[in-house]
């Protein structure tokens, strides 16, 4: 046998590498020989075991510190499986697990026996702006899984019920000790009688074909609060999908679409709007009405209003989702409207307007069609 080779020479690293670089280099040079990706390749082969060879005594502290005092010498006399070395101490699956997870196909190293929460199931919710300010009640219909009441649960037909796994005595892993080019190797896997629940049906339950679920149209009210918004999500606890292995049910969560409106704009607690007002009302002032969510209210505009002004109502706006005695304002955009269409008469009276603020006399001779001959003002 010839001469072996430095554990980091062979792994491409220095001395003094942290765990992380050794593992890196690990990874590239497995990567680069597996036997997988090298089918019938014996140089190969040879790298990969070296590789491996040195990644296990690099990998492990203890190992690592024993071989950085003695060298190879360490290992020597111990065990004598092929090259010399007893793989017989090393968990396979532990060195190779995480490494090959994503490379050679991914090996859950998990075992389901055990409780499992179930699945979130997600649905949602349209609802009108005014449902969002105020809140609602919906009642939403969606499949929703629930236990097979003909087994409770356990997927074994009545007066049966469900055996220990004789091959993994109910754990649902089972270990496998092989000779291989490494030496001997222990290796864990998901048992394949049960498929790592432990547990075997000799029967099956006829209503749910074992899977100890049944699936049915099912009504849940949710309560919409006051104040959401487009976009957020209402989680009802409990009535996602079943859990496994007496694991707790997962949740409902709801997404809110809030429909537009075809006035009110929301921006966090408060609504926007405009409101339109006669040039006449700008200018001499009095009472609008104007759409809130509580309905409409009355605003006394002031003379002398301009276009674009910005009223602010408070406390028209959307309550808080965190207190509800919280609201925000309703601001309104004042837009003035100038007006279309007007008779002669109309036109006459407003050039009769414009002359008296350029503080001309009112000549009546000139106004057209000689329809009108009265003054609106002194
Ligand atoms: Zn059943
Ligand atoms: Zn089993």
């Amino acid at each position: 046998m010839a001469e072996k080779r430095d554990y980091y020479e062979v792994l491409g690293v220095s001395r003094n590498a942290t765990e992380e670089e050794i593992k890196k280099a690990y990874r590239k040079l497995a990567k680069q020989y597996h036997p997988d990706a090298n089918p019938g390749d014996k140089t190969a082969e040879a790298k990969f075991k070296e590789a491996s060879e040195a990644y296990a005594v690099l990998s492990d502290p203890e190992k690592r510190r024993q071989y950085d005092q003695f060298g190879h010498a360490a290992f020597e006399n111990v065990g004598g499986g092929a090259g010399g070395f007893d793989f017989s101490g090393f968990d396979m699956g532990d060195i190779f697990g995480d490494l090959f997870g994503d490379l050679f196909g991914s090996r859950s190293r998990r075992a389901n026996t055990g409780p499992v929460p179930g699945a979130n199931i997600r649905t949602s919710v349209r609802i009108t702006f005014e449902e969002a300010v105020f809140g609602t009640e919906k009642e939403l219909e969606l499949n929703l899984k629930d236990e097979c009441e003909s087994c409770h649960g356990t997927g074994a037909k009545r007066g049966t019920s469900p055996e220990t796994c004789p091959k993994c005595g109910g754990r649902g892993r089972v270990i496998y000790t092989q000779q291989s080019l490494f030496g001997m190797i222990r290796s864990e896997q998901t048992c394949p009688d049960c498929r790592g629940t432990g547990k075997i049906i000799r029967e099956k339950c006829p209503d749910c074909y074992g899977t100890g679920y049944v699936s049915g149209r099912k009504k849940i009210k949710v309560i919409i609060p006051a104040g959401i918004d487009n976009g957020q999500s209402i989680r009802i606890r409990g009535k996602g999908e079943p859990g496994l292995n007496g694991g707790p049910r997962g949740d409902l969560l709801v997404d809110v679409e809030v429909a537009r409106h075809p006035i009110f704009q929301r921006k966090d607690y408060d609504i926007y709007s405009t409101a339109p007002i006669s040039f006449v009302t700008a200018a001499l002032g009095g009472d609008i009405r104007i759409s809130t969510v509580d309905g409409d209210v009355i605003y006394t505009v002031k003379p002398g209003t301009q276009t674009d002004t910005k009223i602010r109502l408070r406390e028209k706006g959307v309550p808080s989702l965190r207190n509800k005695n919280i609201r925000g304002d309703h601001y309104v955009t004042l837009v003035v409207q100038v007006p279309t269409n007007l008779t002669a008469e109309q036109k006459e009276l407003l050039r009769k307007f414009e002359d008296s603020l350029n503080g001309k006399s009112v000549n009546t001779d000139k106004e057209e069609n000689g329809k009108s001959k009265r003054k609106f003002w002194k």
